[in-house]
């Protein structure tokens, strides 16, 4: 009776408060001097990008849009890759390391002890439209808008989070398993690449399930959508429903979402009647990645992939799960080395330059996505 009594005069702290509070402990000592500028961002108005919807009839979106200055950012990444493949940019001469996809990093050296020029980044090959508008334009995009059979045209939605989809690679005919779905931007992106041979779509959460069903509805015609098959099973059990079959899984976890908590009361994750739960996320999104690797083919791949800066959701999960996966499991997975992402979206996005594993998105005041951390391991 004590602790109702003081619960119900305790002074109370909005949560979207009490994430800041938390924030400024955590990633000020990580981030430095960036944090001031990183949490300005957070707590400004956040850009979007505006996924173009490849099924829905409407030649002249993409025209309107870059009538507006608003560019494909993936394309444009794509001319980059190509043109440093031909040579013709200084990065790889000034010695960055700019590997491959698949083909680990780091320079080479020959045996005479002479350093071989690294190898060029892989083309971005994707059929993924998104546009953005340049850097420190801060205008919105306007709703998207029907084609004829009731399509939309496009999806709008944090640019930052196609970075995942796109490193995930998906290639002709891929068994993709999206594990934490909903309510399904991603789920959208990967069926915008053309490539899915078959599309798993689950999310634990059944009312988060039907906002996927709304979206593929919106965007994706009935033939298509009728082959994604969508469930709401706890992730963490796939194994056992469905082990070693997917060449490519994505891990999208729920998280401490930073832009999120610092800006909206309502679900927040840093309100109090939540700790335990927030507490206990990073031990949610290991459970969820080694799912996802058990779910994984040899030879295939998984992009794990959060909204927050934290690197106890970040780096700290990769490592562990990467441990559990070959003491528990006998699997062998390797993280890639996508460096090559921040050359290739350096126009776009911030990125930080001091993740151990994987590439971390800053939101930044001139570029105000993310912030969107993903890595991507490979099941040997
Ligand atoms: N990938 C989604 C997208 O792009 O729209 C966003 C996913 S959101 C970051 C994380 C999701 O994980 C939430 O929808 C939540 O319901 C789901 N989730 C939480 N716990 C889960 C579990 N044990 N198994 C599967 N999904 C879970």
């Amino acid at each position: 009776r004590h602790k109702e009594k003081w619960a119900a005069t305790a002074p109370r702290i909005p949560a979207t408060r009490l994430a800041l509070h938390h924030f400024d402990a955590s990633y000020s000592p990580q981030l430095g001097e960036r944090w001031p500028a990183v949490r300005a961002a957070l707590l400004c108005e956040q850009k979007y990008g505006a996924l173009l919807n490849s099924f829905a009839s409407a030649d002249h979106v993409a025209q309107e849009l870059e009538l507006h200055n608003a560019a494909d950012f993936i394309s444009e990444a794509a001319r980059k890759a190509q043109s440093l493949l031909q040579g013709s940019e200084v990065g790889v001469e000034k010695g960055e390391s700019v590997p491959q996809e698949g083909h680990g990093g780091g320079r080479t050296v020959t045996p005479a002890g002479t350093p071989t020029p690294p190898p060029p980044p892989a083309p971005i090959g994707s059929n993924i439209k998104c546009y953005t508008f340049p850097r420190g334009d801060i205008t919105r995009f306007r709703p998207a808008w029907p084609d004829s059979l009731g399509l939309l045209s496009y999806y709008l939605m944090d640019a930052a989070s196609l970075l995942p989809v796109l490193a995930l690679n998906v290639q002709p005919d891929d068994f993709v398993l999206d594990l934490c779905a909903a309510p399904g931007g991603k789920t959208l992106a990967l069926l915008q690449t053309g490539a899915c041979g078959h599309l798993a779509a689950n999310d634990v959460s059944v009312s988060r399930t039907k906002r996927l069903y709304q979206i593929l509805s919106s965007y994706v015609p009935k033939n298509v959508r009728e082959a994604v098959s969508v469930t709401s099973y706890d992730g963490r059990d796939w194994a056992e429903l469905e082990g070693g079959t997917f060449h490519k899984v994505l891990v999208d976890v729920p998280c401490t979402t930073d832009r999120h908590s610092v800006m909206e009361t309502d679900n927040n994750i840093f309100h109090r009647r939540r700790t335990k739960e927030r507490q206990m996320l990073p031990m949610l999104q290991l459970q969820l990645l080694i799912s996802g690797i058990l779910a994984t083919k040899p030879g295939g791949d998984v992009v794990y992939s959060t909204c927050s800066l934290s690197p106890l959701q970040n780096e700290y999960v990769i490592e562990r799960a990467i441990e559990i996966a070959e003491t528990q499991f006998n699997i062998t997975t390797h993280a890639e080395d996508l460096s090559h992402f921040r050359t290739l979206f350096q126009d776009t996005f911030s990125f930080s330059s001091d993740c151990r594993l994987g590439e971390l998105v800053l939101p930044h005041l001139t570029a105000n996505f993310g912030p969107i951390y993903f890595c991507k391991l490979h099941r040997a």
